[in-house]
């Protein structure tokens, strides 16, 4: 019941062709550990790439974060797609002012991250399809390390990095 609609390694392994063929148009894509590390500011090349294909293909695109700070700007820009931060993730509160921000419905937008208290679950509670992705770090916000703990349990199958 709490599992994502999709898993995938990384962002970038995310298929657009099988997204376009589910109905998707819209992402929303989380920021630390799925297009940077948690504390990071680069956006690696594939990642950026990946970011380019999706916008070719005619996908809107939001960053959603709980983190609020210069960072979450800086990342947005690189890849050129708004933000919504301080995302209070998994209340719905923040998905629904990035749905908004696509200006699609529900049933047409992903939500791709690496956490599945934050990003599936949230995903889950706003109606919305979702793809986690395996953290590209193994560093994590102290808070998260529990989550982690009980994604370890709920996800036994998931790869960790
Ligand atoms: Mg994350």
């Amino acid at each position: 019941m709490l599992g994502p609609n999709r898993f995938a390694p990384r962002l970038c392994d995310v298929s657009l062709a099988e997204l376009e063929a589910a109905g998707i148009r819209g992402l929303i894509l989380d920021l630390d550990n799925t297009v940077v590390s948690w504390g990071g500011s680069e956006v690696a090349r594939e990642h950026l790439a990946w970011v380019s294909d999706a916008r070719d293909r005619g996908f809107r695109l939001v960053m959603l974060s709980n983190n609020f700070s210069e960072r979450v700007m800086r990342v947005a820009e690189q890849m050129e797609i708004p933000f919504v931060a301080s995302a209070l993730k998994p209340l719905p509160t923040g998905f629904l002012a990035a749905v908004r921000r696509l200006g699609l419905p529900r049933r047409q937008v992903a939500v791709v991250g690496d956490q599945l208290f934050t990003d599936v679950l949230g995903a889950k509670l706003c109606g919305l399809y979702s793809i986690l992705t395996e953290p590209l770090a193994r560093r994590d916000h102290p808070v998260t390390g529990v989550f982690r703990f009980l994604e370890r349990l709920m996800l036994p199958q998931r790869r960790q990095p």
